[in-house]
This record gives structure tokens, sequence and C-alpha cells, in this order.
């Protein structure tokens, strides 16, 4: 099969919202007037991000996932994406469960594949979304104030349990990795949650390096401080009580490292003023998602962690780094 061949089986679609999809030099996009264009793109290297051996399927789930999150940080509407991808060779088993994945989730978002690149090489893929947001209204990192209490959406940690179960770094019960497996392998981009805290939250980002180091770029594009409750952020992982039944086994440590910098949450950080308490409720009931109050932004700088009882923490929990 062709690289032609292989993007009009795979690839390619009618689109309904863009002006015009595959098949062109570009795609042509068409924004309703008032909005503004939310643009990200994610690659996804072998070896780096997933292993050689990952479910085909989990992972063109996975790769529009990270992308979506992005756009569900802004607070914008999936509209489009595109596909650079680089493959060492046409397996089309390999490609049919890749674009099932991919599909899938980009129908649930109403989200189109307009156009890409396909080239032989070692595997990568990258996506670019786009999105729209109304005029002035993208959530931002920079909006947190003193004052603001800061969330977190769903659960933390569990990617990592996973990761460092498949490592072979630590072993859990069968159902407890399946269940783990499940959040590092087929995210849940928070884009309902998103769209409904647009005149809400007073910033946002999507946590895909781990918490602290993620909120610490909210603080720094900000301008403040905060305090972060651990002991709210350790139940928030969805293995707590597998964890906290098998406690001899773990390192005390380990429950901090995996929700505090475990990465790939793929869940929203976002503050919001605590005037917006009940507005913050009722965006988590509307999007279905639920959301955790995990601290207090601060004018003093720097980030603190206390535990239940107020007590400072000390951590050295670094976020992920590709060059560090
Ligand atoms: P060009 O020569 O202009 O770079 P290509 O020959 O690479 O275009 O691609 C032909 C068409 O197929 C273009 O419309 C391009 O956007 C689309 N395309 C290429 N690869 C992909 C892919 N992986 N997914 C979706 N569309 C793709
Ligand atoms: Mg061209």
């Amino acid at each position: 099969m062709g690289e032609f061949d292989l993007i009009a089986r795979y690839f390619t679609r009618p689109v309904r919202k863009a002006a015009l999809g595959v098949g062109d030099d570009c795609a042509l996009l068409a924004p309703a007037p008032g909005m503004q264009l939310a643009v990200s793109s994610d690659m996804l290297v072998e070896g780096r991000h997933f292993f050689a051996d990952v479910d085909p399927e989990a992972l063109g789930h996975k790769a529009l996932a990270v992308n979506l999150s992005d756009l569900a940080a802004c607070g914008a509407r999936p509209l489009a994406f595109t596909l650079a991808l680089s493959l060492p060779r046409v397996d089309e088993a390999w490609l049919a469960g890749f674009s099932r994945g991919m599909w899938a989730l980009a129908d649930a978002h109403g989200c189109e594949l307009v156009g890409g690149d396909t080239t032989q090489g070692p595997l990568n893929i990258c996506i670019t979304v786009f999105g729209e947001v109304p005029a002035g209204q993208a959530l931002l990192r920079s909006g947190a104030r003193p004052g603001d209490d800061i969330y977190v959406s769903g659960t933390l940690g569990d990617a990592r349990l996973a990761l460092e179960a498949l490592l072979g770094h630590i072993t859990l019960p069968d159902d407890v990795l399946a269940r783990a497996r499940q959040r590092l392998e087929r995210p849940t981009p928070r884009v309902p949650l998103g769209l409904a805290l647009r005149g809400v939250a007073s910033s946002a980002m999507d946590v895909s390096d781990g918490l602290l180091g993620d909120l610490s770029h909210i603080l720094k594009a900000s301008g403040v401080g905060a305090s972060i409750d651990t002991h709210i952020t350790s139940n928030l992982i969805a293995a707590s009580a597998y964890i906290s039944s098998a406690r001899g086994q773990f390192d005390p440590n380990f429950v901090h490292q995996c929700t505090l910098a475990g990465g790939d949450d793929y869940e929203l950080a976002f503050t919001a003023s605590p005037a917006r308490r009940t507005a913050v409720a009722a965006a988590s009931h509307s999007s279905n998602t639920p959301v955790t109050r995990i601290g207090t932004v601060s004018a003093e700088p720097g980030l603190r962690l206390v535990d239940a009882q107020g007590q400072p923490v000390q951590h050295r929990y670094a976020s992920f780094d590709h060059f560090q």
C-alpha cells in the first residue's frame, strides 16, 4: 500500500464543519464570527511517551486526547485537527487499530481530521488541534489572584502508578493495574469542564507533567504563590483504597510522588475566586466532572505543601522535564 492509498484508507473522511478537509495543499477552517482560534500541538515519540508494543487503538486515542486536553485547559471547543505521522512500515493491523481509537475520540468531540503529513521513519505521532473560543474568553495561566481557591479535576497519580508497575518497579494486583493502566493509556480530556469554566475560573491549565510542576507555571504566569493540602491530594489517587490496604509495601513518599509529580494525568488544574464556589460546583455538575479544592493562592511567592494539620511538608517532587 502506498502513501496516498494509506491516507485515503485510514485518514480521510468527509468534513462537515471545516470548509475543506484532506486532499488539497491546505485545509480550510471556518471559525464563527467573534471567535478566536485556539491552536496546540503535541508529539508522541515511541520509547519516550509510549511503549513500542502499546495497543494501537489506545495510542490513537491518547495521541488525540493529549491535544484535546490543551483545548480543554483554554476553554476552547474542538473544531479540527491535523495528523503528522512517521511510520517505520505500513502495518495495516496497526493502522486500523490506531485510526479506530483516534476516530472514536474525534467523533465523541466533533473534532474533524482535516489534513496532515505521512512519512516513513521512526514511529512518531504529532497532532495539532484547532478549537474556538469567544474572543477574550480563553482560560489562561496568568489570571490567578491571591485568595483564589485552587482546584483539580478527577483523579491524580494513577497513570504514574501504572507506569511504575509496567516498568517493574512495583507490583500491583491485576484489577488495580488494569484500572490504573486505563488512566495511563486512555486519558479523558476534560473538554466539557473547560467549556463550563469559561467566565468562572480565573486561570487554568492541564496537568500533563505532574501537578506541582504544572501549577508552578500558573503561579509564575500570575505572579503569585500557593499552598496545597497534601492530605487532600493524597486521596485523589483512585487506587488509594488499595494503597492504604498495602501500606507497608510502599515508601510513604510514593503516593506524593504519584499524585504531586506523577505526570500523564490530563486533568485540569484551575483557580477561581472563593466568591465563585457555587459557580464552580455548577460547572462540575453540568460537565459531569468531579473537582476537588486542594489549596489557596497567596500573594507570597513559592509553592508550600501542608499536611492535614496545616504543618509544612518538605518536598522535592520534580515534574517531568525532557531535558533534565
Ligand atoms: P503536500 O504534498 O501538499 O505536502 P501530501 O501529499 O503530503 O501534501 O498530502 C496529501 C493530502 O493528504 C494533504 O491534504 C494532506 O493534508 C493529507 N494528509 C497527509 N497525511 C495525512 C494524515 N496522516 N492524516 C490526514 N491527512 C493527511
Ligand atoms: Mg502541497
